[in-house]
């Protein structure tokens, strides 16, 4: 399976995983609520793939955020892109 990560913000491709399986706890889905997974991830399953919303580095700094102050998500992400 390919994992897509795009950034949510200004739409550019930040990376591509190809996984032959999808550990939700390494990837830290199991952290997600049923809706932030809804919202962040979707699923192609005829292309086998997995969509997943985040945020990429230029618009980090643009946003003035730092890895200390991104809640949720955004920051698990971070952290098993990098
Ligand atoms: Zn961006």
């Amino acid at each position: 399976m390919k994992i897509f990560y795009t950034c949510e913000y200004c739409g550019e491709h930040i990376d591509t995983l190809e996984v032959d399986q999808v550990d939700e706890t390494k990837f830290g889905f199991d952290c997600l609520t049923a809706q932030e997974r809804q919202d962040i991830i979707k699923t192609d399953v005829t292309e086998n793939a997995m969509y997943v919303k985040s945020l990429c580095d230029t618009c980090i700094t643009s946003m003035g955020l730092d890895d200390n102050i991104m809640i949720g998500v955004t920051s698990t992400n971070r952290s098993y892109i990098h």
